[in-house]
């Protein structure tokens, strides 16, 4: 605390990240980064961009990024006018906090969730409501449905919990809240789930956000992107170019068109992260975890017997860090990222040693 600090930063209380520890030979299972290297032809691109003398970073990047939203809009059948990019998707998603969520009335959103949703609110003043999962830790559609609200957020699949609400419940509550902006944050969608911006022609009160950071191995690279009827991406672009011209430099911008060009190795790498948390979710179980079923790149587990926080700390002493969250509810889970087959077979190699 400063007495040069603005009353706003007096009053944050900000998002923590999963640590990025600086250890040697760490198993890093706690923030979802994918355990796969991104398309060789991001490096080429970027290779490329550079070119022999860097002299291209002189310039400035394109404003609109518009090779990279052709390419979402390739990639995901839209035109670019329904397309948004931003430096990964927390700043597209703080964008339409600002921009799309921010009414009198409360938003709402799941009381186990992103934890990034509320600073958000904290940090544009947004006034929301949490709605409690299902005790098996579901999205109930209804839950949604007949509140009055001034919006809605929810992850699919949800974080930290991996659980999948399938289409046609979201499909109920764009229908029941035709007057509210429903934001559907599809970080993990690409490990299991199937994405909604299928119903952004019919639904012009939905944005859907996908990063690269998680499915195209891209968290270094930051970005993201929104797809949407364009009067709410227009509302998004009012903001965007009210804070910052140039949120994607160059080297991202080419990355991220590369990446979403190359279909056979993101499908490659989805699929091998999906047959590993298949092989982690079988395992976990026989050493008596109760999993939950996960649409995710990482599974959220519990062991009926041992404390979380100590399993998590015995891990740690292993050199294997995994996400444990102090919150109601979930104080006794543990959130695991889903790794290469070796690290999920050191995982439970220790844990099973723990546990004995
Ligand atoms: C990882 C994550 C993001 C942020 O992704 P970036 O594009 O890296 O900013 C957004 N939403 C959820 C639910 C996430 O887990």
């Amino acid at each position: 605390m400063s007495r040069f600090w603005s009353q706003v930063v007096r009053d944050l209380t900000p998002y923590v990240p999963g640590e990025q520890p600086k250890i040697a030979n760490l198993i890093k299972l706690n923030t979802n980064e994918n355990p796969y290297p991104p398309s060789p032809r991001v490096l080429a691109a970027i290779r490329g961009e550079l070119g022999d003398d860097a002299a291209r970073l002189r310039l400035y990047p394109d404003p609109n990024a518009d090779l990279l939203k052709a390419a979402v809009a390739r990639r995901h059948g839209v035109t670019a006018q329904q397309v948004f990019v931003g430096n990964g998707s927390d700043e597209v998603l703080a964008h339409a906090f600002q921009a799309l969520l921010k009414h009198d009335a409360p938003i709402l959103f799941p009381d186990i969730t992103y934890s990034f949703y509320p600073v958000y609110c904290g940090l544009y003043g947004v006034a929301y409501r949490t709605v409690p999962l299902t005790a098996d830790f579901s999205i109930d559609p209804a839950d949604y449905c007949g509140q009055a609200n001034g919006g809605i957020i929810f992850p699919n699949p949800n974080a930290p919990t991996g659980r999948l609400l399938a289409l046609d419940a979201i499909e109920r509550i764009l229908a029941a809240n035709p007057d509210s902006v429903v934001v559907v944050d599809e970080a993990y969608v690409d490990f299991g789930g199937d994405t909604a911006i299928g119903l952004v022609a019919r639904y012009d009160n939905l944005l859907v956000i996908h990063t690269l950071s998680k499915s195209r191995a891209l968290a270094g690279l930051r970005v993201g992107f929104a797809v949407g009827h364009p009067a709410l991406i227009e509302a998004l672009e009012r903001v965007k170019n009210s804070f910052n011209s140039y949120p994607l430099d160059r080297l991202a911008i080419v990355g991220a068109v590369a990446a979403l060009e190359d279909e056979a190795h993101f499908a490659d790498c989805c699929a091998r992260v999906v047959a590993s948390r298949e092989r982690l979710v079988g395992e976990l179980a026989g050493l008596g975890f109760d999993v939950l079923p996960s649409a995710a790149n990482f599974i959220f587990a519990r062991h009926p017997q041992r404390d979380a926080a100590e399993l998590a700390g015995a891990l740690r002493d292993r050199n294997i860090i995994v996400r444990h969250f102090k919150l109601p509810r979930i104080d006794q889970h543990l959130r695991i990222t889903v790794g290469t087959d070796d690290e999920c077979r050191a995982l439970s190699d220790a844990l099973r040693e723990i546990l004995a």
